[in-house]
This record gives C-alpha cells, structure tokens and sequence, in this order.
C-alpha cells in the first residue's frame, strides 16, 4: 500500500486560520498590530518571490509587513544602519533579512545585527543559545514546520529513532536539538556528507528527514518498511520543483510522505507568522526594547 500523504499545504491552512483569530484577539486586547519589516537588498528574482510570498501570508492573518528594498550596490554599513534604525522602532516587532545577501555584506554580521527580540527567523546566536538549552525564543521556521507536520499528523516521535539527513544551521542541526528535546523525546542520528554508509543509518530511521539539496538523494532501499518520510529539500530542475526523495519510488515503502512541492514548505512560511505573533507578544512583556540592552 503507498504511503500516506502528509499534506503540507492544507495543514498550513488550519494553521493560518487559528493564527487570524490569535492575532485579531492580540489586536483587539492591545490596540497594537504585529508588525514584520522585510529586507530585500537586490533584485535575485527567487528571493523577491519568497518575500512577496512572505508579505502575502502577513496580510492573509492579518498581520501587518513592511519592505525595504535596497540596492544591490547597498554596503554592508548602510544595511547595518537600517537595521538599527529597526531595531529601535517600536512598531516593528519581527525583522527579517531575506537571504543571500549581496558579497560585499558580511551575512553573520547582519544576523548578528537583529535584535535578538526581533529575530524572527531565530538565527542569532542568542536565539541558538536559548534553543540548545531548552528554552526557546523563538523556534526556527523549518524545523518548526517539521515539527508541525509530525505532531498534528499523529506520527510517534517520542522514543523512535528520528535520522536528519544534513547538518545545516537553519535546518537539520536546530532540528536534531529539538527533536531530542525534553517532551518530544526522540533518539536523534544527525547524518552528513561524511557519514559512513549512509544507506544503512537511513534504513534504522523510523522517521527520516532529509535536507540537503539534491534531487532524488534518498531512494526506497534507504527507507524503512513503515518509516515516516520528511522531505525538506527543494530542488529546481528541468522536470519542475523536487526533493530530496525519489517520491514515486519511496512512497511505495514508506509508512507516510511529504511531496515536494506542498510539503514542509507551506508550513515553513506560516511559522513565521507563528514567530512575528510572539515578537509582538514580546513587546507587550518587554515595555521597551531598550530595557533589554
Ligand atoms: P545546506 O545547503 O546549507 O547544506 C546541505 C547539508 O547537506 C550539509 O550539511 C551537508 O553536509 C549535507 N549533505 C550534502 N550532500 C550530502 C550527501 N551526499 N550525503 C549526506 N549529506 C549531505 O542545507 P539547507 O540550507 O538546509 O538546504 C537543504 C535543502 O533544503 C535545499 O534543497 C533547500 O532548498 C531546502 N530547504 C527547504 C526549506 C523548506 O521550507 N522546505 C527550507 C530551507 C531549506
């Protein structure tokens, strides 16, 4: 029997939908609107996608955004400016700087920039520092969505033997930490381009997430009768967008599936949404952003 398929898309949905009435009541109560600055600095036409996507999903729950479009020839001190000028504004409450950034800006260096407050995507090293030892800020979107997608899907994690394929910073690392977390409680393999045999670590998987960026990587003999089957990857090739997964392949073994596209990805937009609600929050706990320096 092929797997079950884990839609993504729809889950994102009923996400949203709680969301719209989590804000209008934070709205109603406070008089204040969530609000997220987006930074776009050039004209990569896939990241004006993503942001226009961004700005799309914000009004949809009624979250307010705003862009600042910068030149491609934007220094890396003129982009610090803004982002200082951001981090004091009271009515920004999440800041995101849409990836990459042109070569002469120094990426850590601007990550590092945001207040962590206000860091909705969690990649400062306070947000990771806070993640690591339990006690979230913020949850990073993609691993969030993952997440998302294992629990309201009723998939075990606890006790079950999760293996992460790919150790990136904004994926698979954060993700191995929460997932063996205290109350998700998996045992976690965190595998990479130096793993040995990787085909038999996967194969130990009761649920295999894979994030790494080439089409097709994980085939059906690398999968587990039954296994939970999470792809991350998005890869653009002649035939479309696709995964990690041989899909077709894997599905006829796998126990449950996320397709490429309308998989993690819906659920990594709306996790911003879920990020930009609490930074607001943040705000009302905080008073002052300055309080915090
Ligand atoms: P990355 O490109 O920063 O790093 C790739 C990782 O994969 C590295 O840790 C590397 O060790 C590992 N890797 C590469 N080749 C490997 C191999 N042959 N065997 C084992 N490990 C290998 O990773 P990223 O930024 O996490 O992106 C990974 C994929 O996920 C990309 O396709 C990206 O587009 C996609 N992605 C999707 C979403 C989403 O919302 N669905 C979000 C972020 C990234």
């Amino acid at each position: 029997m092929p797997a079950k398929l884990l839609d993504g898309k729809s889950l994102a949905r009923d996400i949203r939908r709680e969301l719209a009435d989590e804000v209008a009541e934070f709205v109603k109560s406070h008089k204040i609107v969530p609000t997220l600055a987006a930074v776009l600095v050039g004209t990569d036409p896939a990241s004006e996608v993503y942001v226009r996507n961004k700005r799309r999903d914000c009004k949809e729950v009624g979250i307010q955004s705003e862009l600042y479009h910068l030149p491609e020839s934007t220094t890396e001190g003129e982009l610090l400016a803004r982002i200082d000028e951001l981090n004091q504004d009271e009515q920004v409450h999440g800041i995101l700087v849409q990836l990459p950034v042109p070569r002469q800006i120094d990426t850590e260096r601007v990550l590092q920039a945001i207040n962590p407050l206000k860091d909705v995507d969690a990649f400062h090293p306070e947000n990771v520092g806070l993640l690591v030892q339990g006690r979230p800020r913020y949850l990073p979107c993609t691993p969030h969505g993952v997440q998302q997608v294992l629990q309201r899907k009723d998939i075990p994690i606890a006790g079950q033997h999760a293996v992460i394929i790919g150790r990136s910073d904004i994926v698979g690392k954060p993700l191995s930490i929460m997932l063996a977390q205290r109350g998700l409680d998996a045992t976690v393999t965190l595998c990479h381009s130096r793993t040995h045999d990787l085909p038999a670590v996967a194969r130990l998987a009761d649920i295999l997430i894979v994030a790494i960026g080439q089409p097709n990587f994980v085939t059906a003999d690398m999968v587990k009768p039954g296994a939970t089957v999470i792809d991350v990857g998005i890869n653009r090739t002649d035939d479309g967008l696709v995964g990690d997964v041989d899909f077709e392949a894997v599905r006829e073994v796998a126990g449950h599936i996320t397709p490429v596209p309308g998989g993690v990805g819906p659920l990594t937009r709306v996790m911003l949404l879920v990020n930009t609600l609490t930074a607001a929050r943040l705000l009302i706990n905080h008073e002052s952003y300055e309080s915090h320096e």
